[in-house]
């Protein structure tokens, strides 16, 4: 196993913002991770414990977790401009408005280009089809898509890292392709060219600057939902249906059905294949494989949002009206994949969709380097755990007293965080327990 990463190793997609935070512990309380703490009356994120779900940003009431996207400005510095929306995106403006109308909105916003994303997830799936009936042996392949359940897996499953289907994500599949297209065919250097997502989630944001192996991102950047939603809605008010040589949209229903849950198992076709999203159904399940029970499964769709990306946290439709518009392109667009109509298909013979290195463990640091005094440190824990008060309050600033123990043997927190053993008829137990630390 590699050692686990450094904070500073890790780059996250959002921040606090201390001046509205207030340490109400909401977010603490959310978090599957168990990743942030309040210290001195503000939340502060372990960043190398985040899997950036952002349920803490969806329950904030002070909007103190702000994500941190692509500023428009930071588009200037490409030549040419491309952008790369996720397929819940089309699901985001009802059933009357077709893809191919948001995707010429994104035109307007000063794109040069806009690519239809929900056609390589298509791309994709129909060579994944061929790999999971060559290589099944006995364990689900988990899909890669989503980074919030990847990087969940290389934390707190770590044996289960080789399951991850040995597969980029589409959007990086994608924005490999735009970029080796653009230059072929305008002559633009691809370091002038600027690929941006448009992504319903912080996870998205976080894998281009974090990617799960060493392989650099293809993107260059990524836009909130909510971020340019106001600005399409414009767009797509004030546009003309303008008919062009070469539609924008090119993907079939089953593209577009990537944006929910349950998406990736119907394009496969695979009948023991199974779908799960939100955090807990993820993490019961990933127990489950982990245990050996899934074995009568050859793929497993995880989406850490509740009904996949149509969920996500800077989406801004209401999920289940967005699964009703995708069933709606789904009836209109059909369910058969476009790729299975298509003969010269390039990103196949240039080998882009399998990862060029592995997608590694990355397991929370050690209570210390060395062995024995890192047993010497889970006894302690065990016994500082026994001797609180097992409220699991989260006014400490941890999430509960099983972590405040950890905290305080890493030295990041101290007993009298705890404000009943500071407060209470137990105060005297401090004294005692700092007396066993020092031994
Ligand atoms: S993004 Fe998710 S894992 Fe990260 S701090 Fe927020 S709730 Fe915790
Ligand atoms: S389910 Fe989709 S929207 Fe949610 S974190 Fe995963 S990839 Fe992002």
């Amino acid at each position: 196993m590699v050692p686990g990463p450094t904070a500073k190793d890790i780059h996250h997609a959002l921040r606090i913002d201390e001046s509205r935070c207030n340490g109400c512990v909401e977010c603490i309380k959310a978090c599957p991770a168990k990743a942030i703490r309040v210290r001195g009356g503000v939340a502060r994120v372990l960043p190398e414990r985040c899997i950036d779900c952002g349920e803490c940003f969806r329950v904030c009431p002070r909007r103190a977790i702000i994500p941190v996207t692509t500023t428009y400005m930071d588009l200037t510095r490409f030549k040419y401009k491309v952008v790369l929306p996720s397929p819940a995106l089309y699901s985001q403006f009802g059933p009357n408005t077709m893809p191919e109308s948001v995707l010429g909105a994104l035109l307007e916003l000063g794109f040069d280009h806009a690519y239809d994303k929900a056609f390589t997830c298509e791309l994709v799936f129909s060579d994944v089809k061929k790999f999971i009936e060559e290589n099944y042996s006995g364990d689900p392949f988990i899909s890669p898509v989503c980074p919030a359940v990847t990087r969940l897996i290389q934390l707190m499953f770590p044996d289960l890292t080789e399951l991850i289907l040995p597969f980029r994500a589409p959007r990086e599949i994608a924005a490999k392709a735009i970029k080796f297209d653009v230059h072929k065919r305008l002559g633009i250097e691809e370091s002038e060219i600027g690929v941006i997502h448009i992504t319903p989630c912080l996870a998205k944001l976080a894998a281009m600057a974090n990617p799960p192996t060493e392989e650099r991102s293809f993107l260059d950047g990524a836009l909130g939902i909510s971020e340019v939603y106001g600005s399409l809605l414009g767009a797509l008010k004030d546009s003309k249906t303008e008919k062009r040589d070469q539609p924008l949209h090119r993907s079939s229903g089953a593209g577009i059905n990537f944006g929910r849950s349950g998406g990736e198992v119907a394009a496969l076709g695979i009948e023991a294949s199974l779908a799960v999203s939100g955090v807990k159904e993820t993490f019961n399940i990933l127990k489950a494989v982990e245990r050996g029970k899934l074995k009568d499964i050859k793929y497993l769709e995880c989406q850490i949002c509740p009904g996949g990306c149509i969920g996500g946290p800077l989406t801004v439709q209401n999920r289940y009206i967005a699964s009703n518009t995708i069933s709606s392109f789904i009836k209109l667009f059909g369910r058969k994949l476009k790729v299975e109509e298509m003969t010269d298909l390039e990103e196949y013979e240039r080998n882009y969709f399998r990862l060029a290195s592995k997608i590694r463990p990355q397991a929370i640091p050690a209570l210390d380097s060395d062995t024995s005094l890192a047993i010497g440190k889970m006894r302690l824990r065990e016994q500082i755990a026994r001797s609180l008060p097992g409220k699991n309050c989260a006014a400490c600033g941890a999430p509960d007293c099983k972590t405040l123990a950890d905290d305080i043997v890493r030295g990041h927190a101290s007993i009298e965080d705890c404000i009943f053993l500071k407060s209470g008829p137990a105060g005297g137990r401090i004294a005692e327990l700092k007396r066993t630390r020092k031994r």
